[in-house]
């Protein structure tokens, strides 16, 4: 084994270098297998190669930079909350069951065994670097053009036999035609997006989706999709990607489970779905950084903190609001203090009625000192009978409290996970109308 591996090409995919390793090596094809995937017949993807961290320290890089600069994984993560993310990780770090975490079988239409690459990178990387190699950023699934040279990416099959992998890097015959201009943009978003992922600036690609949505009209006030409307307008934008596998964009103007899909941050997706309507809602990469850059800075300046499912990170504030967000927050927290050192026996509930400001202010924007402060929450006990009138008019006054401390944009979704955790605002939402309007009320005047 060379543990001089060169991993250090720009854009290169791992596997890419691995090849090289081979190629440098002069061992059979068999030999080298074994030594490095432990078996003579590898059958290691070279898009999906599990085992990373052993990998990594085989070759004696560092495992999260092989994982983050040099596989396609944060492609399937970006639009993942942690949890998701965590999982791709640690599955591909250890275990085998990569597939079925991502759903590939149903993302992947026959890109599985292929790699793509763009014959002019192909003869600048010859120049350059005296070697071809495999970019990163050419194997997304579902991606057709180089961003930088608009043209076609060209895809061949990875031929395996009894022998397992047979190591080869881009073989060019012909040029890869023109790409149309969609499929140019969509590949740069990625690309951009995806570099944005890696250097971890903690963008909520899913949360400025929906606020992108929001501000198109795409989304009604009650947080439902217009369906209708953006699903023509999807299958007209469309008709900008004839390379594009077809499975990947709507087929009719009934095809509302994409719509459905590509919304919702909870259903597993192909990427390229949601980078779809990415590029769709913004037209191109200039347009998204500075979308982007707005709707970052909104989101520090509103809350200074970071959102629990991957969002933005504690970024530094103007000293001036720093400092008056911090006595703000003391003031809260002594005023809670104090609530609980009067009624030592307090519930939660109690808490919440004596000083509601205090409850969701820290409740929004200090969860771990709320939750260390806080006395424990007690489980509700199941009752068969419930009066949902009664449920209803307790509730508004939770709702209320905690829609007058949001100081963003909040789903009804999200609303109804802090206030009720049961989907009671969802899915029971027409056995509680007071809650209900409530929230409509305070959308509007947060709207307008
Ligand atoms: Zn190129």
């Amino acid at each position: 084994m060379s543990p001089v591996m060169v991993w250090s090409l720009p854009d290169e995919l791992f596997y890419s270098s691995i090849i090289r390793d081979f190629m440098r090596s002069g061992m059979s094809v068999e030999n080298y297998n074994k030594k490095v995937f432990l078996s003579r017949k590898s059958k290691a993807n070279p898009l999906y190669t599990v085992q990373l961290g052993r990998l990594a320290n085989l070759y004696k890089k560092d495992v999260d930079e092989v994982f983050l600069s040099g596989t396609i994984l944060p492609y399937f993560m970006i639009f993942g909350n942690h949890e998701y993310r965590v999982k791709i990780h640690d599955s591909f770090s250890e275990s085998r069951n990569v597939k079925r975490l991502l759903n590939l079988t149903n993302f992947i239409n026959n890109e599985e065994d292929c790699l793509k690459f763009c014959s002019y990178c192909y003869q600048e990387d010859r120049v350059e670097f005296g070697v071809p190699y495999w970019h990163r950023s050419h194997q997304y699934p579902g991606m057709v053009a180089c961003g930088k040279h608009e043209c076609l990416l060209i895809s061949t099959r990875v031929d395996q036999d009894q022998r397992g992998l047979h190591f080869s890097l881009p073989r060019p015959g012909v040029n890869g035609a023109e790409a149309s201009i969609d499929e140019v943009n969509i590949s740069r978003v990625v690309d951009y997006l995806i570099s944005r992922f890696v250097e971890g600036d903690g963008l909520n690609v899913n949360r400025s989706l929906r606020e992108m949505l929001f501000k198109s009209g795409y989304l009604s006030l009650s947080g439902s999709t217009r369906r209708k409307v953006l699903l023509r307008d999807l299958l007209a934008f469309s008709g900008g990607f004839p390379n594009v596998s077809s499975g990947l964009l709507p087929s009719s103007e009934i095809d509302y489970k994409y719509v459905s899909g590509i919304v919702s941050p909870a259903l597993p997706q192909h990427p390229f779905k949601k980078f779809f309507l990415l590029s769709f809602l913004l037209g191109d990469v200039e347009k998204l950084k500075e979308s982007l850059s707005t709707l970052v800075e909104e989101s520090v300046v509103s809350s200074g903190y970071s959102c629990e499912d991957g969002g933005l990170e504690r970024s530094p504030l103007p000293d001036k609001v720093h400092a008056h967000n911090q006595a703000l927050m003391r003031k809260h927290q002594s005023r809670i203090i104090n609530a609980i050192k009067s009624n030592p026996g307090a519930k939660r509930q109690d808490i919440r009625e004596a000083c509601c400001a205090a409850y969701y202010y820290l409740y929004n924007n200090d969860r771990k000192w709320f939750e260390e402060n806080m006395p424990r929450k007690i489980k509700a006990r199941c009752n068969g009978k419930v009066d949902w009138g009664e449920r209803d008019l307790e509730l508004s006054v939770v709702v209320e409290g905690y829609l007058s401390g949001a100081r963003r944009l909040v789903s009804l979704n999200e609303l109804d996970k802090a206030v009720s955790g049961r989907r009671w605002l969802t899915r029971y939402r027409h056995r509680m109308p007071i809650c209900f309007s409530l929230y409509l009320e305070w959308l509007v005047n947060v709207s307008a």
